[in-house]
């Protein structure tokens, strides 16, 4: 199955077609590059994302 990202909040989601983070149904499969947040509370990314779970968010998303 094709992954997708939430164009709201970038989260990378394996399955079904709705953003478990956000709750956003705006998702696309056109997508590149990613992230793997392990630490968010101590990472700046996470922070200038407004990221505060672990999981894998896109980097680049196109509209
Ligand atoms: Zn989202």
């Amino acid at each position: 199955m094709e992954e997708v990202a939430c164009k709201s909040c970038r989260i990378i989601i394996k399955s079904g077609n709705r953003c478990p983070l956000c709750g956003s149904t705006d998702i696309t499969p056109k997508w590149s590059g990613y992230i793997i947040m392990l630490n968010p509370e101590k990472s700046e990314i996470a922070k200038k994302l407004n990221i505060n779970i672990n999981s894998t968010f896109a980097l680049n998303i196109k509209s």
